[in-house]
């Protein structure tokens, strides 16, 4: 846990708004605004949270050469788990207006005195290994979570549409899959990451 200014964070990849996983992105509304098509919505695809430390001047960012507290990225399924369980632990910390507007990518602003106060929680808790044990915990929640039935086919497990004629693509052929939320997954890395960045950030803007 580096938080040493002038150090480099090489987790912090570079800001390409493209996900890896995009295929994990389908969802019923996909099904019912679109047809049967097994693609992401444009906005999910390209989707992600960019923070940016404040004093950093965004545009002119050198993500080759980054000093730690000047930017912090994560897709949209490992930012929303991170921030909701900073809303957790740091109710007396965010306001309300904070932990709304932090997973939108509306330019919210976190103060310097509560992006210290955010890290001084985490360095708490990471030392503890608490985070660890909330992880273990928040994925058992969500093995245990029902499957249900897949929307692609109804839960027929064969589609015979435009785009697939046999077995469908979005269960394997199952007729059931995993819960949308279970796409959403919290890094232990990613928090002992954030805790560095908030630390130096000077305060944060979240785009
Ligand atoms: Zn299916």
């Amino acid at each position: 846990m580096a938080a040493g200014g002038g150090s480099k964070n090489p987790k912090v990849p570079g800001p390409v708004k493209i996900l890896i996983n995009f295929f994990l992105k389908t969802s019923r509304d996909d099904v019912n605004s679109r047809g049967k098509i097994f693609l992401p919505k444009l906005e999910e695809y390209v989707m992600g949270f960019d923070l940016y430390g404040m004093g950093t001047r965004k545009n002119e960012v050198d993500y080759s050469d980054l000093t730690i507290g000047e930017y912090f990225r994560e897709n949209v399924w490992g930012w929303r788990p991170l921030w909701q369980y900073l809303c957790e632990i740091a109710k007396d910390v965010l306001s309300e207006e904070d932990m709304k507007l932090g997973s939108s990518n509306s330019g919210h602003i976190i103060t310097k005195e509560k992006a210290i106060a955010l890290a001084d929680i985490l360095k708490i808790v990471i030392a503890d290994g608490l985070h660890l044990e909330y992880i273990r915990k928040r994925e058992e929640e969500l093995e245990r979570l029902p499957l249900e039935e897949c929307p692609h086919c109804e839960g027929a497990g064969i589609r015979n549409d435009t785009y697939v004629q046999g077995e469908c693509n979005g269960c394997d052929g199952k007729g059931e899959r995993k819960q949308f939320a279970t796409h959403y997954h919290l890094d232990p890395d990613s928090i002992v990451n954030f805790e560095a960045f908030a630390r130096n950030s000077n305060g944060f803007e979240i785009d």
